[in-house]
């Protein structure tokens, strides 16, 4: 079967396409019928999308990553490294936290552990009384400068949100290189010795899957018995719960639909799966979305095509809250791959 493999970022192989504007023209020079996600929504009677009560402060902390999966819609890998907040930034991020008070602070990147603020930012949220989610890619919790992470995450009750593709060797491996899915038992391994995954709610081992190709994910409840199932047979380890996500027609899982000739009938599938049920749950209408500069965003896919929020000072160090529940959302095709199907946002299928 066709699938996307490991690669290096579009940034290091300095690719056209690893300028977002020419990502946005590539799709909307699709030809799809009912592609026009603004009539989709008018259709299912919303004006646009507007945001919903606050909770969640998402703070990309950089494009650096240990890693570079084929499907990566950050163009995230070791090359990376200018593109990583800066104290300065991190202390803007801290102070926002204290004047918008999240209930939770989810921290990505990237590989977010990698950026020299994430411990400083993890245990400020917990002196504060905020939960904190860091979407981890396993690898990271390998490196020898990682090796006292595990319990730093457990000290700090963070949850742990962690990629797995899927639970068998050769789908893991084919998105994120070969050996991927062998460290990614070894660190379930680790995180279960420190009580993550066992059911413990402060200590939630949260695993994410996402499709080796172009198509939807299976249902999230049917993903997580099969996972649960897998894993314990075949490795003797456990997690809490499984987020299924779909894989965004952007950066380098757009390459990769459009290289292997899936871009189009992709494209089609997630309009012609637009679930109007699914628009309530998007996370674009809960969450602020900061990336490595400060700059505010709808969503990290949003933050990756460069369409900062529609506010007049669209920075976390000016960023208040009734000027972000007041604004419009902005859209584009990428969209439809939040609201197909059974939807899919951060927190896995939206319905
Ligand atoms: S681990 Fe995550 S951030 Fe890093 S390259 Fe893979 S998908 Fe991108
Ligand atoms: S990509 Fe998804 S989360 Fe982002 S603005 Fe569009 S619908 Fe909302």
């Amino acid at each position: 079967m066709n699938r996307p493999r490991r690669t290096q970022t579009l940034a290091k192989r300095r690719v056209a396409l690893a300028d977002p504007a020419l990502q946005l023209a590539m799709l909307d020079a699709l030809d799809l019928p009912g592609g026009d996600f603004e009539d989709q929504l008018r259709h299912s009677g919303h004006e646009g999308l507007r945001p919903g009560p606050f909770r969640v402060l998402q703070l990309n902390l950089g494009k650096l990553c240990n890693m570079a999966c084929l499907h990566c819609h950050v163009d995230a890998g070791p090359d990376r490294i200018a593109q990583n907040m800066s104290t300065e930034t991190a202390e803007a991020c801290m102070q926002a936290i204290e004047r918008l008070q999240p209930q939770t602070v989810d921290l990505t990147g990237g590989a977010p552990e990698l950026n020299p603020n994430f411990r400083r930012i993890v245990a400020h949220c917990h002196r504060s009384g905020v939960q904190v989610i860091d979407r981890c890619n396993l690898s990271v919790l390998l490196l020898a400068k990682n090796a006292d992470l595990i319990p730093f995450l457990a000290e700090h009750q963070v949850e742990v949100v962690a990629s797995l593709p899927h639970p068998r060797p050769r789908n893991t491996d084919a998105q994120r290189g070969d050996g991927a899915f062998n460290r990614s038992i070894e660190a379930l391994r680790r995180l279960n010795a420190a009580g993550y995954g066992t059911g413990d709610p402060s200590c939630r081992l949260t695993l994410v899957h996402n499709p080796a190709g172009a198509f939807l994910p299976a249902s999230q409840a049917a993903l997580e018995q099969d996972y649960k199932r897998v894993l314990d047979r075949d490795h003797g380890v456990s997690f809490d719960r499984l987020i299924a996500l779909t894989n965004m027609p952007i950066s380098r899982f757009l390459e990769w639909l459009d290289t292997s000739g899936n871009l189009e009938p992709y494209m089609r599938r997630l309009v012609s799966e637009f679930n109007p049920a699914t628009l309530e749950g998007l996370m674009c209408r809960d969450t602020i979305s900061v990336g490595w500069d400060g700059r505010v965003y709808d969503c990290d896919f949003n933050q990756m095509l460069n369409m900062t929020s529609a506010i007049a000072r669209p920075h976390i160090a000016d960023l208040d809250l009734p000027v972000w529940s007041a604004h419009a959302i902005r859209t584009a095709r990428h969209c439809f791959g939040c609201t197909a199907g059974a939807g899919s946002s951060c927190a896995g299928a939206t319905t």
